[in-house]
Protein backbone atom coordinates (compact mmCIF):
# COMPACT_ATOMS: atom_id res chain seq x y z
CA UNK A 1 0.00 0.00 0.00
CA UNK A 2 1.14 3.98 -1.06
CA UNK A 3 0.83 6.64 1.30
CA UNK A 4 0.16 9.73 -1.15
CA UNK A 5 0.36 13.21 -0.11
CA UNK A 6 -0.36 15.89 -2.38
CA UNK A 7 0.14 19.49 -2.19
CA UNK A 8 0.07 19.71 1.47
CA UNK A 9 -0.32 23.49 3.25
CA UNK A 10 -0.42 24.33 7.42
CA UNK A 11 -0.12 27.90 8.36
CA UNK A 12 -0.16 28.28 12.01
CA UNK A 13 -2.08 30.90 13.85
CA UNK A 14 1.38 32.62 14.35
CA UNK A 15 2.02 32.82 10.51
CA UNK A 16 4.69 30.66 10.21
CA UNK A 17 4.22 28.09 6.99
CA UNK A 18 5.12 25.06 8.57
CA UNK A 19 4.18 22.72 5.32
CA UNK A 20 4.32 24.40 1.95
CA UNK A 21 2.76 22.37 -0.85
CA UNK A 22 4.56 19.27 0.55
CA UNK A 23 4.21 16.56 -2.24
CA UNK A 24 5.66 12.77 -1.47
CA UNK A 25 4.76 9.31 -2.24
CA UNK A 26 5.65 6.98 0.13
CA UNK A 27 5.94 2.69 -0.48
CA UNK A 28 6.82 -0.36 1.52
CA UNK A 29 10.05 0.05 3.23
CA UNK A 30 11.80 2.72 5.77
CA UNK A 31 11.46 6.42 4.47
CA UNK A 32 13.38 9.06 5.88
CA UNK A 33 12.64 12.08 6.35
CA UNK A 34 15.34 14.69 6.73
CA UNK A 35 15.39 18.28 7.93
CA UNK A 36 16.77 21.05 10.31
CA UNK A 37 14.62 21.69 13.37
CA UNK A 38 12.21 23.40 12.65
CA UNK A 39 11.58 22.09 8.69
CA UNK A 40 7.98 20.89 9.24
CA UNK A 41 8.70 17.00 9.69
CA UNK A 42 7.00 17.08 12.89
CA UNK A 43 4.23 19.04 11.40
CA UNK A 44 3.67 16.46 8.60
CA UNK A 45 4.19 13.81 10.81
CA UNK A 46 1.22 14.66 13.43
CA UNK A 47 -0.73 15.64 10.16
CA UNK A 48 0.26 11.88 8.48
CA UNK A 49 -1.10 10.26 12.24
CA UNK A 50 -4.53 12.44 12.36
CA UNK A 51 -3.40 14.48 15.16
CA UNK A 52 -3.85 17.38 13.28
CA UNK A 53 -5.50 19.10 9.79
CA UNK A 54 -3.86 20.84 7.21
CA UNK A 55 -5.49 23.41 5.67
CA UNK A 56 -5.07 21.98 2.04
CA UNK A 57 -3.67 19.51 -0.15
CA UNK A 58 -4.98 15.35 0.48
CA UNK A 59 -3.30 12.58 1.64
CA UNK A 60 -4.08 8.48 0.81
CA UNK A 61 -3.36 5.84 1.99
CA UNK A 62 -4.15 3.01 -0.56
CA UNK A 63 -8.23 3.92 -0.80
CA UNK A 64 -8.07 5.71 2.80
CA UNK A 65 -8.45 9.27 2.38
CA UNK A 66 -6.25 10.63 5.12
CA UNK A 67 -7.87 13.65 6.06
CA UNK A 68 -10.71 12.56 6.44
CA UNK A 69 -11.12 9.46 7.77
CA UNK A 70 -9.36 9.71 10.46
CA UNK A 71 -11.59 6.69 11.99
CA UNK A 72 -10.16 4.17 9.96
CA UNK A 73 -6.55 5.57 9.61
CA UNK A 74 -6.05 5.16 13.53
CA UNK A 75 -6.98 1.48 13.13
CA UNK A 76 -4.02 1.03 10.62
CA UNK A 77 -1.68 3.52 12.28
CA UNK A 78 0.99 2.76 14.67
CA UNK A 79 2.46 6.08 16.21
CA UNK A 80 5.74 6.70 18.16
CA UNK A 81 5.94 10.60 19.51
CA UNK A 82 8.75 12.35 19.84
CA UNK A 83 7.81 12.81 23.22
CA UNK A 84 6.27 9.42 24.56
CA UNK A 85 4.53 11.44 27.69
CA UNK A 86 4.82 10.00 30.81
CA UNK A 87 6.36 6.94 32.12
CA UNK A 88 4.61 4.93 35.35
CA UNK A 89 5.74 3.20 37.85
CA UNK A 90 3.88 0.28 35.88
CA UNK A 91 5.74 -2.98 34.77
CA UNK A 92 6.12 -3.02 30.89
CA UNK A 93 3.84 -5.96 30.70
CA UNK A 94 0.95 -3.95 32.35
CA UNK A 95 1.57 -1.29 30.46
CA UNK A 96 1.49 -2.92 27.40
CA UNK A 97 -1.56 -4.60 27.87
CA UNK A 98 -3.46 -1.70 28.91
CA UNK A 99 -2.48 0.31 25.69
CA UNK A 100 -4.28 -2.76 24.10
CA UNK A 101 -7.37 -2.68 26.38
CA UNK A 102 -7.57 0.85 24.57
CA UNK A 103 -7.16 -0.24 21.11
CA UNK A 104 -10.04 -2.62 21.42
CA UNK A 105 -8.02 -5.95 21.95
CA UNK A 106 -10.94 -7.34 24.91
CA UNK A 107 -9.89 -11.16 24.69
CA UNK A 108 -7.78 -11.62 27.43
CA UNK A 109 -5.86 -14.88 25.93
CA UNK A 110 -5.39 -13.26 22.53
CA UNK A 111 -3.98 -9.66 23.81
CA UNK A 112 -1.58 -11.69 26.29
CA UNK A 113 -0.56 -13.33 23.62
CA UNK A 114 0.27 -10.43 21.24
CA UNK A 115 1.54 -8.31 24.63
CA UNK A 116 4.18 -11.35 24.51
CA UNK A 117 4.84 -11.43 21.20
CA UNK A 118 5.71 -7.91 20.86
CA UNK A 119 7.60 -7.49 24.00
CA UNK A 120 10.07 -10.39 22.71
CA UNK A 121 9.86 -8.59 18.96
CA UNK A 122 11.77 -5.67 20.86
CA UNK A 123 14.06 -7.52 23.15
CA UNK A 124 12.12 -6.33 26.58
CA UNK A 125 10.75 -10.08 27.10
CA UNK A 126 13.31 -10.01 30.14
CA UNK A 127 12.20 -7.43 31.48
CA UNK A 128 8.70 -7.58 31.46
CA UNK A 129 8.10 -7.12 35.46
CA UNK A 130 10.39 -4.10 35.39
CA UNK A 131 8.59 -1.10 35.38
CA UNK A 132 8.66 1.70 32.27
CA UNK A 133 10.03 4.48 34.45
CA UNK A 134 13.03 2.82 35.31
CA UNK A 135 13.75 2.21 32.00
CA UNK A 136 17.02 3.62 30.09
CA UNK A 137 16.00 5.94 27.11
CA UNK A 138 16.74 3.18 24.37
CA UNK A 139 14.31 0.54 26.49
CA UNK A 140 12.06 3.76 26.01
CA UNK A 141 11.89 3.47 22.58
CA UNK A 142 11.69 0.15 22.18
CA UNK A 143 8.62 0.14 24.75
CA UNK A 144 7.71 2.92 22.26
CA UNK A 145 7.77 0.88 19.23
CA UNK A 146 6.20 -2.25 21.17
CA UNK A 147 3.08 0.08 21.72
CA UNK A 148 3.11 1.32 18.26
CA UNK A 149 2.84 -2.02 16.93
CA UNK A 150 -0.11 -2.84 18.93
CA UNK A 151 -2.72 -4.44 16.44
CA UNK A 152 -0.24 -4.97 13.66
CA UNK A 153 -0.30 -1.28 11.69
CA UNK A 154 0.03 -0.74 8.40
CA UNK A 155 1.34 2.24 8.55
CA UNK A 156 4.17 3.05 10.97
CA UNK A 157 5.60 6.85 11.71
CA UNK A 158 8.49 7.57 14.29
CA UNK A 159 9.52 10.87 15.11
CA UNK A 160 13.27 11.39 15.53
CA UNK A 161 13.60 8.12 17.55
CA UNK A 162 17.23 8.05 18.46
CA UNK A 163 17.70 11.25 19.94
CA UNK A 164 19.51 10.59 22.89
CA UNK A 165 20.58 6.90 22.52
CA UNK A 166 23.99 5.53 22.90
CA UNK A 167 25.27 3.54 19.48
CA UNK A 168 24.63 0.31 20.89
CA UNK A 169 20.77 0.95 21.68
CA UNK A 170 20.47 3.05 18.13
CA UNK A 171 22.08 -0.33 16.45
CA UNK A 172 19.13 -2.03 18.10
CA UNK A 173 16.71 0.12 17.53
CA UNK A 174 17.60 0.41 13.89
CA UNK A 175 17.42 -3.63 13.31
CA UNK A 176 13.66 -3.58 14.42
CA UNK A 177 12.55 -0.99 12.58
CA UNK A 178 14.11 -2.17 9.29
CA UNK A 179 12.56 -5.59 10.16
CA UNK A 180 9.51 -3.69 10.66
CA UNK A 181 10.01 -2.04 7.35
CA UNK A 182 10.11 -5.20 4.98
CA UNK A 183 6.13 -5.05 6.12
CA UNK A 184 4.81 -1.85 6.27
CA UNK A 185 5.33 1.79 5.44
CA UNK A 186 7.72 3.11 7.96
CA UNK A 187 8.33 7.00 8.28
CA UNK A 188 11.29 8.01 10.02
CA UNK A 189 11.43 11.60 10.60
CA UNK A 190 14.88 12.90 12.04
CA UNK A 191 17.42 15.18 11.63
CA UNK A 192 20.20 12.32 12.06
CA UNK A 193 21.77 11.94 8.27
CA UNK A 194 22.96 9.03 9.34
CA UNK A 195 19.79 7.62 10.34
CA UNK A 196 18.48 7.67 7.19
CA UNK A 197 21.94 6.57 5.57
CA UNK A 198 21.99 3.47 7.35
CA UNK A 199 18.23 2.54 7.24
CA UNK A 200 16.02 4.25 4.16
CA UNK A 201 16.70 3.20 0.50
CA UNK A 202 14.04 6.47 0.10
CA UNK A 203 13.70 9.59 1.10
CA UNK A 204 13.01 13.35 1.30
CA UNK A 205 14.41 16.46 2.70
CA UNK A 206 12.41 19.24 4.37
CA UNK A 207 13.72 22.66 4.52
CA UNK A 208 10.93 25.82 5.39
CA UNK A 209 8.71 23.86 5.32
CA UNK A 210 9.09 22.69 1.49
CA UNK A 211 10.43 19.34 -0.03
CA UNK A 212 13.44 20.43 -1.47
CA UNK A 213 14.69 16.73 -2.54
CA UNK A 214 12.54 13.50 -2.75
CA UNK A 215 13.94 10.12 -4.39
CA UNK A 216 16.59 7.31 -3.25
CA UNK A 217 19.56 7.59 -1.48
CA UNK A 218 21.47 6.56 -4.31
CA UNK A 219 20.06 8.87 -6.56
CA UNK A 220 21.00 11.94 -3.80
CA UNK A 221 24.47 10.84 -3.70
CA UNK A 222 24.76 10.60 -7.87
CA UNK A 223 23.04 14.52 -7.69
CA UNK A 224 26.30 15.84 -6.64
CA UNK A 225 28.87 13.21 -7.31
CA UNK A 226 32.91 14.11 -8.29
CA UNK A 227 31.38 17.75 -7.36
CA UNK A 228 32.67 17.50 -3.33
CA UNK A 229 36.52 18.65 -2.67
CA UNK A 230 38.00 18.37 0.91
CA UNK A 231 41.18 19.92 2.63
CA UNK A 232 42.51 19.93 6.07
CA UNK A 233 43.08 23.08 7.68
CA UNK A 234 43.86 25.13 10.27
CA UNK A 235 41.12 26.57 12.83
CA UNK A 236 41.98 29.91 11.69
CA UNK A 237 41.54 29.39 8.00
CA UNK A 238 38.14 28.31 9.01
CA UNK A 239 36.59 32.08 8.01
CA UNK A 240 38.79 33.02 5.06
CA UNK A 241 38.22 29.51 3.37
CA UNK A 242 34.26 29.89 3.88
CA UNK A 243 34.58 33.08 2.18
CA UNK A 244 36.14 31.84 -1.09
CA UNK A 245 34.14 28.71 -1.26
CA UNK A 246 30.53 26.68 -0.85
CA UNK A 247 31.16 25.00 2.18
CA UNK A 248 29.07 22.45 2.63
CA UNK A 249 30.40 21.27 6.15
CA UNK A 250 33.49 21.41 8.85
CA UNK A 251 34.31 18.99 11.25
CA UNK A 252 37.16 17.93 13.01
CA UNK A 253 38.93 14.99 12.77
CA UNK A 254 42.02 14.84 15.23
CA UNK A 255 41.76 17.84 16.13
CA UNK A 256 41.60 20.04 13.22
CA UNK A 257 38.32 20.89 11.13
CA UNK A 258 38.10 18.86 7.71
CA UNK A 259 36.44 20.78 5.50
CA UNK A 260 34.09 20.03 2.70
CA UNK A 261 33.68 22.48 0.01
CA UNK A 262 31.09 22.12 -3.13
CA UNK A 263 32.67 22.90 -6.79
CA UNK A 264 32.50 21.75 -10.24
CA UNK A 265 36.46 21.57 -10.15
CA UNK A 266 39.02 20.87 -7.13
CA UNK A 267 39.68 24.28 -5.63
CA UNK A 268 43.52 24.75 -5.19
CA UNK A 269 44.71 22.42 -2.11
CA UNK A 270 41.57 20.40 -1.98
CA UNK A 271 41.10 16.73 -2.96
CA UNK A 272 38.28 14.96 -3.83
CA UNK A 273 35.97 13.40 -1.37
CA UNK A 274 33.63 10.73 -1.05
CA UNK A 275 30.39 12.21 -1.20
CA UNK A 276 27.65 11.69 1.63
CA UNK A 277 24.60 12.07 2.54
CA UNK A 278 25.63 14.97 4.79
CA UNK A 279 26.64 16.52 1.87
CA UNK A 280 23.63 16.33 0.01
CA UNK A 281 21.62 17.44 3.22
CA UNK A 282 23.50 20.62 3.29
CA UNK A 283 24.27 21.09 0.30
CA UNK A 284 20.17 21.09 -0.65
CA UNK A 285 19.61 23.64 2.58
CA UNK A 286 22.25 25.79 0.88
CA UNK A 287 20.77 25.99 -2.65
CA UNK A 288 24.17 24.53 -3.99
CA UNK A 289 22.32 21.73 -6.02
P1 LIG B 1 10.50 19.95 12.85
O1 LIG B 1 9.76 18.76 13.33
O2 LIG B 1 11.13 19.73 11.50
O3 LIG B 1 11.48 20.48 13.84
P2 LIG B 1 8.03 21.43 13.23
O4 LIG B 1 6.96 20.86 12.38
O5 LIG B 1 8.03 21.09 14.68
O6 LIG B 1 9.45 21.13 12.57
O7 LIG B 1 7.97 23.02 13.12
C1 LIG B 1 7.90 23.72 11.86
C2 LIG B 1 7.71 25.20 12.14
O8 LIG B 1 6.41 25.41 12.69
C3 LIG B 1 8.68 25.77 13.16
O9 LIG B 1 8.97 27.09 12.79
C4 LIG B 1 7.89 25.73 14.46
O10 LIG B 1 8.32 26.75 15.34
C5 LIG B 1 6.48 25.99 13.98
N1 LIG B 1 5.46 25.33 14.80
C6 LIG B 1 5.36 24.01 15.09
N2 LIG B 1 4.27 23.74 15.82
C7 LIG B 1 3.64 24.94 16.02
C8 LIG B 1 2.43 25.33 16.68
N3 LIG B 1 1.66 24.46 17.31
N4 LIG B 1 2.11 26.65 16.66
C9 LIG B 1 2.90 27.54 16.02
N5 LIG B 1 4.03 27.24 15.37
C10 LIG B 1 4.41 25.95 15.34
Amino acid sequence: MQLVVDSLNKRYANGVHALSNVSLTIGRGLFGLLGPNGAGKSSLMRTLATLQDADSGSVRFGDVDVLKDKHTVRTMLGYLPQEFGVYPKTSAEELLNHLAVLKGFTVRRERKAMVDYLLDKVNLFEKRKHAVSSFSGGMRQRFGIAQCLIGDPKLVIVDEPTAGLDPGERNRFYNILSEIGEQVVVILSTHIVQDVRELCNEMAIMDRGMVVYSGTTDEALTMIRGRVFERRIEKSDVDTISQHHAVISSKLVGGKPLIHVFADAAPSGFVPAEETLEDVFFAKLNNLV
